[in-house]
């Protein structure tokens, strides 16, 4: 199937984005940026904001969407919430997003470590906005609470895809398990914004889609990403389906009438894009 020309992005904004790859890299610090082969690598840096992969770069699980490593992952590097906290602020980023693989092999799933590199952050970077993008610690409410403590901002957790795929998307996930962590969430800390996000052009239909749209808006979801599935390798699921950009825009406008406080949808966009906006949004209708 050929990439339609409103996927084809310029890539002379990658080269920013390469010279601060390398410096990060040459702190052994890893971005999902990179390892997801983000299309949007170059805008995020610009803007301020940066995700940062923590516990490695090997997942536990083999979600075939994911162009992540999979396999028996390294022992963790007490260090590392210190590299990252120094980096957040020498970037000075006004805007971080803190994600990992999933750790199944580890007792707590990886909760203690979200929290210890969020603590680090806010100390040498109070007004550092602080979003994890959360794996679904196998639906451990204690791991939530944890990372919840933690003092973030924005709590995130992709939902991917529709339950029907789950079985050949990502076989190790559980579609209720996974609205079950927005849920605790939003009952153990009510003023909280949870986020979650999409990839369509899989296989699903559009009331599919509307669908999981008012699963989350149930669980008091707030922001919402939608993004087109780009496939990162041959090894991965191929693509389905590019989803026009005008369909993109009827779900953002839908979105946001059903009462998302903020949906980003559109064929490049990805669970950080533009994070910082979301956020600020977000906190603007709170306010009103
Ligand atoms: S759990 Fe996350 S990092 Fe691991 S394979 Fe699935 S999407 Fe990728």
């Amino acid at each position: 199937m050929a990439i339609p020309e409103w996927i084809k992005k310029d890539i002379p904004r990658r080269k920013f984005a390469l010279s601060l790859l390398r410096r990060l890299n040459s702190r052994n610090l890893n971005t999902v940026c990179e390892e997801a082969k983000c299309p949007n690598i170059g805008d995020c840096f610009k803007r301020g904001t940066a995700t940062f992969l923590i516990m490695g770069d090997i997942c536990t699980r083999s979600c075939v969407f994911c162009a992540v490593k999979k396999g028996e992952p390294y022992p963790l590097d007490p260090e590392e919430p210190l590299r990252v906290a120094e980096e957040v602020n020498n970037l000075g980023l006004n805007h971080v997003v803190i994600t990992s693989p999933s750790r199944d092999d580890l007792s707590d799933r990886g909760a203690s470590f979200y929290s210890k590199t969020v603590s680090e952050i806010k100390k040498r970077s109070p007004h550092t906005t602080v979003e994890v993008l959360v794996p679904d610690f196998k639906g451990s409410l204690d791991a939530i609470k944890e990372v919840v403590d933690s003092g973030i901002d924005v709590l995130n957790h992709n939902i991917e895809t529709v339950p029907r795929l789950y079985p050949i998307v990502r076989p190790e996930a559980n579609y209720e398990q996974s609205l079950n962590i927005l849920k605790e969430a939003s009952e153990y800390a009510p003023s909280l914004p949870l986020k979650s996000g999409l990839i369509v052009g899989l296989g699903e239909e559009k009331e599919e889609v509307i669908s999981v749209m008012r699963d989350l808006l149930f669980v008091n979801c707030n922001i919402l990403t939608i993004g087109q599935y780009l496939r990162p390798s041959k090894k991965l699921l191929p693509v389905m389906r590019y989803v026009h950009p005008g369909e993109f825009r009827e779900y953002k406008i839908l979105g946001e009438e059903m009462g998302f406080d903020y949906v980003a949808s559109a064929p490049l966009v990805r669970s950080s894009y533009h994070a910082d906006e979301a956020l600020m949004i977000y906190k603007d209708k709170e306010l009103k």
